[in-house]
């Protein structure tokens, strides 16, 4: 029998790193984790990512090691695989493929951290099997990738998935996009938090204020609905939207792409396990009946899934 090979993983984001060295058969035979320390700026955070990656490549045999995937996250060019915008790493046109390449002459390639995380849901993950998915992430933003017929959907820009973007409400609430109505401020993390911001602004009578002593930065999806589900008239309104303008985006998305498998991960998701039975009961009622059949899980692979993906990716390119 042949010996295995790996490749490593590296899932970049902007608080924690992330790498691991995965075999071809989807192993994880090593794992790293440590801080994304995005406040030293880009040489800080590209010497943290050689040194995850070092280690990794110390744990093995070196020949046996064919690439390094790396899941950004951020738009990723889609020819040279530099980052060329990444808010959360405040990073602009880094040309990361390239540095790694010439740090350990091993082929690099570089995806959107979401669309890789989809990836690994669906090569190693809860998709393992399926032929056609939607991952959805939520968490203090809404990201997705989709895999149609085995192939991961980039888009022209490499930009596909922007779920979180999609409009739902007609000159809805501002979005940091610069849009407005979008998805994201009213399901997500960081929505929650402006939200509620805006209500103590106006003095809205809430219980979270106590529980948030006051600073909304310390708001949570947990909290949210524990105050709604104890009857908080601005927690029902806040957990209402998100179940429904989330559920509609879904149930779009669903009628668009006809998929076999939609997967709800993130930090919310693992909080909240109950708006997962939300979310798919809303669409159960409103995605097109020809798609309504579409199981609905929750990932499985947790924040390894990046990982994952990103190590695979690497023998399509090879
Ligand atoms: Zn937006």
């Amino acid at each position: 029998m042949a010996p295995d090979r790996f490749s490593v993983g590296i899932d970049l984001g902007g608080s924690r790193l992330r790498g691991g060295l995965v075999s071809q058969d989807g192993q994880l035979v090593a794992r790293v984790e440590t801080r994304t320390e995005a406040d030293r700026g880009v040489p800080g955070v590209l010497a943290n990512l050689k040194r995850v990656i070092a280690q990794l490549l110390d744990s093995s045999d070196p020949s046996r090691v064919a690439g390094i995937g790396i899941a950004a996250a951020g738009q990723i060019h889609p020819a040279t695989h530099a980052v060329v915008y990444a808010p959360n790493l405040n990073w602009k046109d880094v040309p990361l493929r390239d540095e790694i390449e010439s740090a350990f002459g091993l082929p690099t390639y570089v995806d959107n951290d979401v669309r890789a995380a989809a990836w690994g849901e669906y090569r190693f993950g809860v998709g393992r099997g399926a032929k056609s998915l939607i991952a959805v992430f939520v968490g203090t933003g809404v990201g997705s990738g989709a895999v149609v017929n085995g192939m991961l959907l980039a888009g022209h820009d490499n930009a596909a998935g922007e779920l979180g973007h999609t409009q739902v409400v007609m000159d809805g609430l501002p979005c940091l996009c610069g849009q407005s109505g979008c998805v994201e401020p009213y399901a997500s993390g960081s929505g929650f938090v402006r939200r509620v911001e805006a209500a103590l602004a106006q003095h809205v009578e809430t219980s979270l204020a106590a529980d948030i002593g006051g600073d909304p930065r310390r708001v949570t999806a947990a909290l949210v609905e524990r105050a709604a589900a104890a009857g908080d008239a601005l927690a029902r309104l806040l957990w209402t939207d998100a179940e429904r303008y989330l559920g509609m985006a879904l149930a779009n998305y669903v009628t668009l792409l006809n998929p076999e498998l939609l997967v709800l991960g993130g930090g919310i998701m693992l909080t909240s396990p109950s708006l997962a039975d939300a979310l798919a009961e809303q669409v159960a009622r409103r995605a097109t009946v020809m798609s309504r059949g579409v199981r609905v899980a929750v990932a499985a692979l947790g924040d390894s899934a990046g990982i994952f993906g990103a190590a695979d990716r690497v023998w399509l390119h090879l």
